[in-house]
C-alpha cells in the first residue's frame, strides 16, 4: 500500500517540475517578446523623432529661406508625414529637396513647389477645392489640412487607392477622390474656390476656367510643353480671366482630352 501511495504522489510530484519549467520558458518568452517590442518601439520612436528632424530642416532651409512664409502653409508641412507617401526604398530621401518617382511613371513633386503652389492659392479653410493628379497623395493631404473639402481626380487608379488609404490613415475625411481623366475637371461639383492641377497641360483649358468660383476664384497649373511650362495663376471675375506667369517649372504631362496624348513618353519632372 505504501509503495503504491508513494508511486502516486511520485506520480503526481512529476508534472510539478515540468510546470515549473514550462512556466520558466513561458516567462522567459514573454520577457524576450517584451523586451523585442520594446525595442522595436524605441526604434519606431527613435526613427519617427529623425522623420520630424529632418521635416523641419525641410521647412526651415528649403522653404523659409527661399521666401514661403504662410505661417498656415509652414506648419502644415511641418507636421505631414512626407515619407508615408513614399516606398519604403524612398523614405530615407523623403524630405529631400527633389522629386521622388511614385510608381507608374509618375512623381511626387519638390517640397518647395508644393509649398510654393499651395502659398500661391492662399487657401482658406472655408475653400472647396478641385485637385488634378492626386499622385502619392501628399498634395491632396495638405490640401484638406487647410481646406474645407477637397475633390481630386487621379488618372491611375493604383494610385488614387494608395493616396486614399494614406489620407484616410491620417484621419483627413474631407475628401473624394475620382478615378478618370481630370483635364475635364468635375463639371459635376463646380463651381470651386480653387483648383490645383500638379501635371502639365499644353494651353488653359477653358473647361476649367469655367469650373472656378465668379467671385475671384483662383486656379494654378503649369502650362507648356511636356519639357518646360510656365507655372500660371489664373483669377476669375464674373467672365474675366486674368492669367499671371509665376515661375518655370517642369510637371510630368496631364494625359486626357485636353492634356497631351496618352502615348506621349512620361519622363521624370523636375518639381
Ligand atoms: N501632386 C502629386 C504629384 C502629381 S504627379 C503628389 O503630391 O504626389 C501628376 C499626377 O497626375 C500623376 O499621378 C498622374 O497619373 C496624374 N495624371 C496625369 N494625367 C491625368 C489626368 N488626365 N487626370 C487625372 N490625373 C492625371
Amino acid at each position: 500500500m505504501t509503495c503504491e501511495l508513494n508511486m502516486v504522489l511520485a506520480q503526481a510530484r512529476t508534472p510539478a517540475p515540468q510546470f515549473v519549467a514550462d512556466l520558466l520558458v513561458l516567462a522567459l518568452c514573454a520577457s524576450f517578446i517584451g523586451k523585442l517590442s520594446y525595442v522595436n518601439l524605441d526604434f519606431a520612436m527613435r526613427k519617427s523623432r529623425e522623420y520630424v528632424r529632418l521635416r523641419n530642416r525641410m521647412v526651415d532651409e528649403q522653404l523659409v529661406k527661399r521666401g514661403i512664409n504662410d505661417r498656415r502653409v509652414l506648419d502644415a508641412m511641418r507636421m505631414m508625414p512626407r515619407h508615408q507617401f513614399v516606398s519604403e526604398e524612398f523614405k530615407p530621401q523623403a524630405y529631400e529637396d527633389r522629386p521622388l518617382p511614385i510608381g507608374e511613371g509618375q512623381t511626387i513633386s519638390q517640397p518647395y513647389i508644393v509649398a510654393f503652389m499651395t502659398e500661391r492659392l492662399r487657401l482658406k479653410p472655408h475653400h472647396t477645392m478641385l485637385e488634378i493628379g492626386t499622385g502619392s497623395g501628399y498634395q491632396t493631404a495638405l490640401l484638406c489640412h487647410l481646406t474645407h473639402f477637397v475633390f481630386s481626380v487621379e488618372r491611375v487608379s493604383l494610385l488614387a487607392d494608395q493616396a486614399g488609404e494614406r489620407i484616410g490613415d491620417l484621419g483627413y475625411n474631407n475628401l473624394e477622390i475620382y478615378v478618370g481623366d481630370g483635364s475635364q475637371g468635375l463639371p459635376d461639383q463646380a463651381t470651386f474656390d480653387r483648383i490645383m492641377v500638379t501635371a502639365a497641360v499644353p494651353r488653359l483649358p477653358n473647361v476649367l476656367c469655367t469650373q472656378l468660383d465668379k467671385h475671384g476664384g483662383q486656379m494654378i497649373l503649369p502650362v507648356g510643353d511636356e519639357h518646360l511650362q510656365d507655372l500660371k495663376l489664373v483669377t476669375r471675375r464674373d467672365e474675366r480671366f486674368t492669367s499671371r506667369t509665376l515661375l518655370r517649372c517642369r510637371f510630368v504631362p496631364l494625359v486626357g482630352r485636353f492634356g497631351f496624348n496618352s502615348d506621349i513618353n512620361s519622363r521624370p519632372s523636375i518639381f
